[in-house]
């Protein structure tokens, strides 16, 4: 059975005292990283990520492996 894998964020996972239940899934990391960026710009009205915010996201993005 084919397996295909995609990168899962989850708002929780970076900022659990954010109380947001925002999840984003995409197939690379750039891309759940920059749609992870939209959505801080966006709802939470950061108009840049930090540094130390975006190491926080990267090792938050969850591999995870699906059967297609
Ligand atoms: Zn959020």
């Amino acid at each position: 059975m084919p397996s295909k894998q995609y990168k899962k964020l989850g708002c929780m996972d970076v900022e659990p005292k954010m109380g947001c239940a925002f999840e984003v899934r995409a197939e690379t990391e750039d891309e759940v990283m920059r749609l992870a960026a939209d959505h801080s710009k966006t709802i939470h009205k950061m108009t840049s990520m930090p540094p130390d915010m975006a190491d926080k996201v990267k090792s938050a993005i969850k591999t995870v492996t699906v059967n297609v």
